[in-house]
């Protein structure tokens, strides 16, 4: 399979100020270190995907990303809102990120008793201040987009796991992020159910769409992701064009991981 080259172009194209960055990013549970000391760095349109073992920090990370966990240390700066750890966020700076990031989890976490269009339409008018009509177009299109206009009118038990995680995708869009953050979207789903989901997340990427995700998803890494990020025991071990990294790790960590899970 070959590299997205409309990703690459729009990686290529970027402006230098990164839309997000994380310098020195580091967490502790007590006395448990689970992050420690993560520079990354994400240009507009960028894709980049996180693996590493389990327990590597690799959900902390995203959760650090948009402060659902507050770091330890170090700052996380988006577009030109740096938030510096130790200090409380204020209002305005949680609501620059809440809007700027969106984050699809591992379980979809819809509404069991709206239906699918109200599941996408309710954030909109909560946090947009969309009215209920503009909420509800928005909301159509977006089902569209992600093959489900058909099930708008149903609930989400009558929606297979693979629909239910791509309506989480919809809604998730619906906000306008400028990042979109997936936390192993498929491990919670059939081989077959994960494919659906996964190509979505390929043309979300190949519209130019700036993510980070995490996943066991060897291929999806290699081909859809420009860049790659191995983790391990809360740390970047290695970091480099999916290609290069997923073909030819140069340190012994990354081999080890790749090796046991190829
Ligand atoms: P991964 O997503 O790579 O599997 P996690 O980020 O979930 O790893 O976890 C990394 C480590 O942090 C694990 O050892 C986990 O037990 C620990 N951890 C995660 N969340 C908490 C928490 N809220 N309290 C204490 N320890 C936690
Ligand atoms: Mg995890």
């Amino acid at each position: 399979m070959s590299l997205n080259s409309s990703s690459i172009t729009q990686a290529d194209v970027a402006p230098k100020q990164p839309l997000l960055r994380l310098d020195a990013v580091g967490k502790t549970f007590g006395t448990h270190v689970v992050l420690e000391d993560i520079d990354l760095s994400l240009a507009a349109g960028e894709v980049v995907a996180i693996i590493g073992p389990s327990g590597s920090g690799k959900s902390t990370l995203l959760r650090c990303i948009n402060q659902l966990e507050p770091p330890t240390t170090g700052r996380v700066t988006i577009g030109d809102t740096t938030i510096e750890a130790g200090h409380t966020p204020t209002r305005r700076e949680l609501m620059v990120l809440r809007r700027s990031i969106g984050m699809v989890f591992q379980s979809f976490n819809l509404f069991p008793h709206l239906t699918v269009l109200r599941n996408v339409s309710l954030a909109q008018e909560r946090v947009m201040g969309r009215t209920r009509e503009q909420a509800d177009a928005v909301s159509m299109q977006l089902l569209a987009r992600v093959g489900l206009a058909d099930k708008a009118q149903q609930f989400p038990s009558r929606c297979s796991g693979g629909q239910q995680q791509r309506i989480a995708i919809a809604r998730a869009l619906a906000l306008d992020p400028q990042i979109m953050l997936f936390d192993e979207p498929t491990s919670a789903l059939d081989p077959e159910l994960g494919l659906e989901v996964l190509s979505v997340m390929r043309e979300l990427a190949e519209g130019g769409m700036t993510m980070i995700v995490v996943t066991h998803e060897m291929r999806f890494a290699e081909n859809v992701s420009d860049r790659v990020i191995i983790m391990a025991d809360g740390r970047i071990v290695e970091q480099g064009p999916s290609g290069t990294v997923m073909r030819n790790p140069q340190t012994e960590r990354a081999q080890r991981f790749l090796h046991a899970v190829k």
